[in-house]
């Protein structure tokens, strides 16, 4: 559980929600694996440590840089701020009109949150408008205040399997809830579909230093469900809507759909078909697993990066 080694030192544990209160899927035997569930008692502990363990520190608090006009960007960025306020931890939006957002503009704005000893943690929400490269920018916040985990530095601490660094909120969340229902990766035979930055690459390599056998497949993948029914642990990352159906799982794998797309009737669904919870053991829902999971890790990470700075 060594990714969980840092947050457990601030105090942070994981509960086992396996044990009671598990919810089934419609007319099927797959658990819901609830980021929801999971979140809320996320936010009780941090609410909790806060006034506490470091009730002599300041709340943590999160900056987030909002570039431009990107409509999801926005609501994103509201719901991190309710949650952090849930948390009792303190949020600071700074918007950047489109006109403004420029590298020169971007880079002074970190900088100077950089110096600022009042700010924890600083986010630059992704995307950024037009074809500004996000990597020298991601690289140019301080890796302590990273709490997205993008930084090469802790990007490099993920992969060399020392965890000593912050880790990215999407993975990090995805195996927080695998612990929490009690799914081991160590020995399964772990597919993940998707190899971005942000979440395929960083879940491939939290399952590998957990010493699962893992296959990455992504759009150059020839056969995509050879690979994928082959899996214990089916992690899907792909931004294609319903992409993987029930023929593409094993029959009692555990499959975690990373995939948000909102349909023309304004619902909320995955990357995964719902017909798959008829071959699945467990399953997270869209919405409400790794969505509420994802936000639930920066708030973790918002507390870590303030807490080891004031210990
Ligand atoms: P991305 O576009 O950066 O990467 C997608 C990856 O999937 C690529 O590696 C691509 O090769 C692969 N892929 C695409 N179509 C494929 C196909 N048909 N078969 C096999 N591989 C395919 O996306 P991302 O940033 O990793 O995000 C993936 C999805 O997860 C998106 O829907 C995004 O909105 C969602 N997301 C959700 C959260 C959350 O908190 N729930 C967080 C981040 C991303």
């Amino acid at each position: 559980m060594s990714f969980w080694n840092r947050a457990a030192t601030f105090g942070f544990q994981l509960p086992r929600l396996d044990q009671e209160g598990l919810e089934f899927f419609p007319e099927s035997a797959c658990k819901v694996m609830s980021g929801q569930r999971l979140l809320r008692n996320i936010l009780a502990q941090c609410q909790e440590l806060s006034s506490t363990r470091y009730a002599a520190a300041k709340k943590p608090h999160l900056s987030v840089i909002l570039p431009g006009e990107h409509p999801a960007s926005r609501v994103y960025v509201e719901h991190k701020q309710k949650r952090f306020a849930e948390a009792g931890f303190s949020s600071q939006v700074i918007w950047v009109p489109e006109e403004d957002c420029h590298f020169d503009h971007l880079a002074e704005l970190i900088d100077e949150l950089n110096a600022n000893p009042d700010v924890d943690g600083i986010l630059l929400q992704l995307p950024l408008p037009g074809r500004l490269d996000p990597t020298p920018l991601l690289d140019r916040i301080l890796p302590e205040k990273d709490v997205d985990g993008f930084h090469i530095q802790n990007t490099g601490c993920l992969a060399s399997g020392r965890y000593h660094g912050l880790l990215p909120c999407t993975p990090f969340g995805i195996f927080a809830l695998l612990h929490a229902y009690g799914v081991q990766v160590g020995g399964q035979n772990v597919t993940v579909v998707g190899r971005s930055n942000l979440v395929g690459k960083p879940a491939a390599l939290l399952a590998l230093n957990a010493r699962a056998t893992v296959t990455v497949v992504h759009k150059g993948t020839a056969d995509v469900p050879y690979f994928t029914r082959s899996a214990d642990v089916l992690i899907v990352a792909a931004g294609s809507h319903h992409l993987i159906r029930s023929g593409a799982v094993k029959a009692g794998a555990v499959v975690i759909d990373v995939g948000i797309h909102r349909t023309a009737e304004g619902k909320i669904q995955g990357d995964v078909h719902p017909e798959v919870a008829q071959v699945a053991s467990a399953l997270t829902p869209v919405p409400g697993g790794v969505g509420p999971m994802t936000i639930g890790m920066l708030c973790v990470n918002t507390a870590i990066a303030c807490w080891s700075r004031r210990s």
